[in-house]
């Protein structure tokens, strides 16, 4: 006889050893046998076992409770979609395209120091910040990017201080960020940074040799030397934790990662973010001597996670971010908000980027587009375009349309869909379509390798290697997850 109840929408995947990975609409997951998958799909799962229990728990099926069922996978999904209300909340801002190092892999092909005619004037600054305040977002965070975005310190200085009074009146929670290699660092601008509660983003590839075979200054002297004594400088006076670093992984340092993680630990940062490199820029065209396959790239992470998860079961507390957003996602209901993994997209509504000239873009890639010629993703100008032409206009609009991951070919049924995101400009770049077929590209050739691997380490279940994520996820010391892990199970 049919047992009466009804299946709600669900993704799936078959895994090894006769079991499914079965996902809904609003992330939640749960492994299953292939024989109960195929009785909840017959009607023969019997409401008396703890499988029915936990398949209506997670609301992969629901008897007499349908409505509830549905209106509670609803609001899964709506705090899960939470970041549309933050609407367009990091700006960032190119100061200036001139760059005092000409690396390998450079995104931006930087220009040349004398070019002074790529900074930003003040005009262009004060338009940009005025717009930027017309964003409906609670939280403001100004990104300042370059070239080198310090040597062009006088707009950096006028665009914090007129957003500090702006926000007066707007009183939003307003963030601001410099992404520096360091070298240009000057005491007066360490004052500043201080005084503003400044944030850096800087750039760490590894130790010496690493740092400056494909970072290298257009002078030729060691960039590592004064990036290693700058960022001393820095802590000194903003203190540890003012300073993060951003890893670029080449074929020089996939394989050297431990030591590379190594020497982050030595010079005292707390985490990394792996990030394969991307085809953009120089990058695109030093692929021969920079690049690796996706295989090459996860099979690296897979031996560095294994390694991270030991140093921080030594007590060393050092997180990889990545993996940390998609534990977020996996293993908690909230939004994360990061701009390369969300659907709709992030570009122009999470995440914006206004050029030194005043035009605007989604996203950093199609601004470097624009400089090859092909503009087809400008948004508009600062000083022509109000902030609903610019992101309420046809090409956000068609952005937005075309990068809903839940209806995309190939995405629509894919197990992974709740967990990852849509690039259109990648896509572009990369088919000539903003569609594009994802399957089949190497983003998501190595998103569903990561996540296989992540998903089996939740299925393994290692209490020490959880412990692990869940503090990294929660940002709290693995003693404190330990002891309310105790707590929980002796009370
Ligand atoms: S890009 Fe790949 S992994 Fe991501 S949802 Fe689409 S098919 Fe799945």
């Amino acid at each position: 006889m049919r047992n009466e109840y009804s299946i709600l929408p669900f993704t799936f995947k078959r895994l090894p050893h006769r079991k499914m990975l079965m996902v809904n609409q609003s992330g939640e997951f749960t492994f299953v046998s292939s024989d109960d998958f195929n009785n909840l799909l017959n009607h023969d799962l019997v409401a008396d076992n703890s499988t029915y229990f936990e398949l209506k728990g997670k609301h992969f099926l629901a008897d007499t409770d349908l409505d509830i069922a549905q209106e509670m996978v609803a609001t899964q999904l709506r705090s899960r979609k939470s970041f549309l209300r933050h609407f367009s909340s990091l700006h960032m801002i190119v100061v200036t395209a001139r760059c005092n190092f000409i690396c390998d892999y450079c995104h931006a092909s930087s220009a040349a120091l004398e070019q002074q005619k790529v900074d930003m004037n003040w005009a262009v600054a004060k338009k940009t910040v005025e717009l930027i305040f017309s964003s409906p977002s609670p939280v403001l965070k100004i990104e300042f990017q370059g070239g080198e975005p310090l040597l062009n310190w006088p707009i950096i200085k006028e665009i914090v201080q007129y957003g500090i009074f702006l926000n007066r009146f707007a009183k939003r929670q307003l963030e601001f960020v410099i992404c520096t290699n360091l070298t240009l660092l000057t005491e007066e601008m360490i004052d500043f940074i201080k005084e503003h509660k400044i944030t850096i983003s800087t750039s760490l590839d590894g130790p010496k040799l690493i740092q400056d075979l494909h970072r290298k200054t257009r002078e030729g002297y060691s960039g590592y030397d004064v990036f290693h004594s700058n960022l001393q400088r820095l802590r000194e006076g903003i203190g540890q934790d003012g300073a993060s670093a951003l890893l670029t992984i080449t074929k020089s340092n996939l394989s050297r990662l431990q030591e590379v993680i190594d020497h982050y630990v030595e010079l005292g940062f707390d985490g990394v973010f792996l990030r394969a490199l991307n085809p953009y820029g120089f990058a695109r065209q030093n692929m021969e001597q920079l690049g690796y396959s996706v295989e090459e790239f996860v099979g690296e992470y897979k031996n560095i996670l294994r390694y991270l998860i030991e140093l921080n079961l030594q007590g060393i507390p050092f997180a990889e971010y990545y993996t940390t957003l998609l534990f977020q996602r996996i293993l908690t209901p909230f939004s994360t908000g990061f701009v390369d993994l969300q659907s709709p997209s992030g570009a122009a509504i999470s995440g914006v980027i206004y050029d030194y000239n005043g035009e605007v873009y989604p996203t950093d890639e199609a601004r470097m587009l624009a400089r090859t010629g092909d503009r087809r993703f400008k948004m508009g100008h600062v000083l022509k375009n109000s902030y609903e032409e610019l992101f309420a206009g046809a090409l956000v609009k068609k952005l937005v349309k075309k990068s809903c991951i839940e209806v995309l070919p190939g995405c629509a049924s894919c197990v992974y869909q709740a967990y990852c995101g849509v690039d259109p400009i990648r896509n572009y770049v990369e088919t000539k379509d903003i569609v594009g077929h994802r399957p089949s590209s190497d983003f998501c050739k190595k998103n569903t390798m990561i996540l296989d691997h992540l998903f089996q380490l939740i299925d393994e279940n290692d209490p020490d290697v959880m412990d692990v994520f869940w503090s990294w996820i929660t940002r709290r010391p693995l003693e404190e997850i330990r002891h309310d892990k105790f707590n929980r199970n002796s009370s």
